[in-house]
C-alpha cells in the first residue's frame, strides 16, 4: 500500500504525542546506538582483515617449487585433499567476468624471486629475460561467487581494482591451455587496502612521472633492478670479507676542502657561520684510516657532488670505496680483478679472464683516442706523426688517421655530430677513396690543405708519401679514411678521431662480450679548460693546472715523472713552466669495462713534504705553505698532511662506481634504472619536492639569510 507523506507525519506524530518524553529519548538514543555499532562492527571488521591478514605460504615462484604442489596436480584426476596456499600480492590486471558467477584476474606477486626459466634457483639474476621472470610472478587467480555480491564486498574479486594489494587462500591447480603455468581458485580473498584509479592507469600508460616512482617500482624491471643491486653488494661484501678487509662507515658530515669536484654545503645551527660539507667521496678519511693503522678498508659509500648533471650523472651516488696499507697499485689491482670477477660470476654467470689488460693513457689516446676505450669492435687509430705535422695550431701537431672498410653498399657512414657543449669543434675530414675518379694521393692532399700539414725528410712529393702509407696500413680502393689532428699528450678526450670511432661502432659491438682494462700512466696533471674553442680547436690554460685524478696522487717513480714533479715543486715558481709539468705521469689507474670508466684509483703520495710541495706549489691551494713551520689556519689539508707525518704507511686504493656497476650487470644504459629513487637531470626530487624551500626564521635558525635576488 502507498500511503501519501503527510498520512505518515501525521500517524508518526500521533505516536509520539502519546508516548512518554523519556521513552521518546531513550528510542532515540538506541537508535544512533544501533547505527554506530552497525557502521562500527563493518568498520572494525575491514580494518581487522587489513591488519591481521594471514601469512602466506608461498610466493608465486616458490609454488612450482614445491613438490607437495606438483605431486598433488598430477594426481589431480583423484579426488585428493587440495592443499590451500596463501599468496600475498597485487591485482595486476583489471578482473574480467566471465560470467553472473565466474570471475578471472591475474595476481601480481608480492615477492620477486627471480626464477630461473628451468625453475631450478630461487635467486637466479644470471641471464634471465625479464619475461621470464616477469612470467614466474604472475599467475591467474579464478573466483566463484556466491549469489548477490555486495557493492562493497572487499572478499569480491570482481570489486576489486587494479592495483589492490589482497590476501588470497586458494588452491592450487594448472591453467589450461597454457603450458604447465599454475592458477589458483580463491576460497577466500581479501582487499588489504583500497587503491585509486590512478595507481592502474599509470601503469598502463607507461609515462612514469617521477612523482609516481613508488609505482614504476612495482614493475618486475625494477623489482629485478632493486634485487640485483642488493645481490651485487652482498656479494661485494662476502669477497672483501674474505679478503680480509674492514669494512669502516666514515662520516657524512665532512669539512669543505678544494679536493675537486664542487661540495653540497650543510650548515651548522650550534656553530654559527660553520658549514659541513658533505663528502665527494670518503678519500681523505680513508687515508686517514691508513694512518690510523687499518691494514685493509672498504666501504659502499655514500658521496655527493654539487656538479651541473650532465647525462647519467646523480648528484649523490655510491661508491664501492677501497684503500690497503702498506700496498701498491698492483696489489689493489688484484683485489679490484677478484671482486668484479667474482661478481660477473655469480650474477652473470660470465668469467672474467684474470689479469685483466692493460694500457697506459697515452696509448689508448693514440690508439682510441680515448682514455676509456671499448676493445671490442677494434677499430684502430693510425698516428701519421712519422709523416707529416699539423701546424694548424701549435698544440695540435700531431696528424691521424682512421680507416674504415665498410660492410657492403649499404654501409655508408657519416660523421659524428659536434659533441654537447662543443658545436664549433673541428670534426675530421671525411675522404672516400674511389680510384675510378681520383689518383689514390688525393685525400693526403685534401688532408694536407685541411689540416696545414708539413711533411718530414724533406719529401714535397705528396704522392709518394701517400703510397707509403696505403700500403704500410693497407688502405684500399672504397675505404673511408677519416683524418683529424691532437695534442702531443692529448687532453681533449676524446679526440675528434676517437668520437668518430665511437659514432662508427655504436650498435656494432657484440653486447654480452666482457673487455675490462686497466687504464694507466695518467698524467698526473691536466691543464684547465679555458671556456674557448678557436679555429676548432679547445684552448687549454697550461699555467693552471688541476690533478687528473685527485691531489693526493702518487707520481711516477721514474726520473721523468718524480724528478720533474720535484723539479716543478721545489724551484723557484719562474724557472719551470707549467707546461712541464703536465708530462708528468701519476700512479693513477682506472677500470674500464665496455667502454665505461668503472672505477679509479692510485698510489697516493704518504710522504707528507712532498704532499705539501705539491698542494702547494704545483695545485696551489690557498693556506698550504711549503714550510710547515709557517702553517696557515686556513689550511684545508692540515690534518691530512700532519697525519702523514705520524708515519702512515705507504698505501693505494680506488673506488667502484656501484651505480654504474649495477647498470652494467643489469644490462641498462642508465643508473638510474638501478637507482631506488633517482634524481631528475635537475637534481629535484619531485616525488619528494626536494629540494625545497626553508621559511626565513629556519634560515636564521641556521644564522643564514636569503640573498636579494638581483
Ligand atoms: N676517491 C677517489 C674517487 O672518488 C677514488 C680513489 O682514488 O680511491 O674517484
Amino acid at each position: 500500500m502507498h500511503w501519501p507523506k503527510n498520512m505518515i507525519l501525521r500517524q508518526s506524530l500521533q505516536i509520539l504525542w502519546r508516548t512518554p518524553l523519556h521513552e521518546v529519548l531513550l528510542w532515540r538514543s538506541r537508535w544512533a546506538e544501533g547505527r554506530r555499532r552497525c557502521y562500527s562492527t563493518a568498520l572494525s571488521e575491514r580494518l581487522r582483515e587489513r591488519f591481521a591478514f594471514k601469512k602466506a605460504t608461498h610466493s608465486i615462484a616458490q609454488l612450482y617449487l614445491d613438490p607437495e604442489i606438483s605431486t598433488e596436480l598430477r594426481l589431480a584426476s583423484l579426488p585428493v585433499e587440495q592443499k590451500v596456499v596463501v599468496l600475498h600480492g597485487w591485482i595486476d590486471s583489471a578482473p574480467r567476468k566471465l560470467s553472473k558467477r565466474l570471475t578471472f584476474a591475474t595476481l601480481r606477486g608480492a615477492q620477486f624471486d627471480f626464477v630461473t626459466s628451468n625453475g631450478s634457483s630461487a635467486v637466479g639474476l644470471n641471464g634471465d629475460s625479464s619475461e621470464d621472470l616477469a612470467g614466474k610472478n604472475t599467475i591467474q587467480l579464478v573466483q566463484m561467487h556466491p549469489e548477490n555480491i555486495k557493492e562493497d564486498d572487499y572478499h569480491s574479486l570482481r570489486r576489486m581494482k587494479q592495483e589492490t594489494p589482497v590476501c588470497v587462500e586458494g588452491t592450487v591447480g594448472i591453467h589450461k591451455g597454457t603450458d604447465g603455468r599454475y592458477e589458483i581458485t580463491i576460497v577466500k580473498i581479501t582487499a588489504l587496502n583500497d587503491t585509486m584509479n590512478f595507481a592502474s592507469q599509470v601503469r598502463e600508460t607507461k609515462q612514469w612521472d617521477p612523482k609516481d616512482r613508488y609505482l614504476q617500482l612495482r614493475t618486475p624491471a625494477l623489482q629485478r633492478a632493486l634485487a640485483l643491486r642488493s645481490r651485487v653488494a652482498s656479494l661485494v661484501r662476502t669477497e672483501f670479507s674474505e679478503l680480509g678487509f674492514t669494512e669502516i662507515e666514515t662520516p657524512l658530515l665532512f669539512r669543505s676542502t678544494p679536493e675537486g669536484a664542487r661540495e653540497f654545503l650543510v650548515p651548522s645551527r650550534t656553530n654559527a657561520g660553520k658549514m659541513y660539507a658533505l663528502p665527494q667521496s670518503p678519500q681523505q678519511y680513508k687515508q686517514l684510516l691508513m694512518a690510523g693503522g687499518v691494514h685493509r678498508y672498504y666501504q659502499i659509500a655514500k658521496c655527493f657532488r654539487d656538479e651541473d648533471l650532465r647525462a647519467d650523472r646523480q648528484p649523490e651516488f655510491t661508491q664501492v670505496d677501497l684503500e690497503m696499507a702498506f700496498s701498491s697499485a698492483a696489489d689493489v689491482q688484484a683485489v679490484v680483478e677478484r671482486v668484479l670477477t667474482r661478481v660477473w660470476r655469480d650474477v652473470r654467470g660470465v668469467h672474467l679472464e684474470m689479469p685483466f689488460k692493460r694500457l697506459r693513457y697515452a696509448d689508448a689516446m693514440s690508439l682510441y683516442g680515448i682514455d676509456k676505450p671499448d676493445l671490442r669492435g677494434g677499430l684502430e687509430l693510425i698516428d701519421l706523426s712519422a709523416f707529416a705535422t699539423s701546424t694548424r695550431h701549435s698544440n695540435y701537431p700531431v696528424f691521424e688517421i682512421l680507416k674504415y672498410r665498410p660492410s657492403g653498399p649499404s654501409d655508408a657512414p657519416t660523421l659524428a655530430g659536434a659533441p654537447d657543449g662543443y658545436p664549433t669543434l673541428r670534426s675530421p675530414l671525411m675522404y672516400k677513396i674511389d680510384l675510378a675518379k681520383e689518383p689514390a694521393e688525393a685525400w693526403l692532399k685534401a688532408a694536407a690543405s685541411e689540416f696545414k700539414l708539413k711533411f718530414h725528410s724533406g719529401t714535397s712529393d705528396v704522392g709518394a708519401v701517400a703510397a707509403v702509407i696505403m700500403q704500410a696500413y693497407n688502405i684500399q680502393d672504397g675505404d673511408i679514411l677519416f683524418a683529424c689532428t691532437r695534442q702531443q699528450v692529448p687532453f681533449e678526450n676524446p679526440t675528434p678521431l676517437g668520437r668518430q670511432r665511437l659514432h662508427l661502432l655504436h650498435g656494432k659491438v657484440k653486447s654480452d662480450e666482457i673487455a675490462p682494462l686497466w687504464v694507466v700512466d695518467f698524467p698526473l696533471f691536466t691543464p684547465v679548460e679555458r671556456q674557448e674553442v678557436v679555429d676548432g680547436h679547445i684552448e687549454f690554460d697550461y699555467d693552471s693546472l688541476m690533478s687528473t685524478h685527485h691531489p693526493f696522487t702518487m707520481p711516477v717513480l721514474s726520473d721523468e715523472s718524480l724528478g720533474a714533479v720535484l723539479d716543478v715543486a721545489s724551484s723557484a715558481p719562474d724557472t719551470h713552466t707549467q707546461l712541464d709539468a703536465c708530462t708528468v705521469l701519476g700512479q693513477h689507474y682506472d677500470i674500464v669495462i665496455n667502454g665505461v670508466e668503472l672505477g679509479g684509483g692510485s698510489a697516493r703520495i704518504h710522504d707528507s713534504m712532498l704532499q705539501r710541495l705539491i698542494l702547494a706549489e704545483i695545485m696551489k691551494v690557498r693556506g698550504v705553505l711549503r714550510d710547515p713551520e709557517a702553517e696557515q689556519p686556513e689550511n684545508p689539508f692540515t690534518h691530512l698532511l700532519t697525519a702523514l707525518s705520524m708515519g702512515c704507511p705507504p698505501h693505494a686504493g680506488l673506488a667502484v662506481g656501484f651505480d654504474r656497476l649495477c647498470a652494467m650487470l643489469y644490462g641498462s644504459e642508465s643508473i638510474r634504472d638501478v637507482v631506488a629513487f633517482p634524481k631528475t637531470q635537475s637534481g629535484a626530487d619531485p616525488l619528494v619536492g626536494s629540494p625545497s624551500e626553508v621559511r626565513a626564521d629556519v634560515l636564521l635558525s641556521y644564522h643564514m639569510q636569503l640573498a636579494d635576488k638581483k
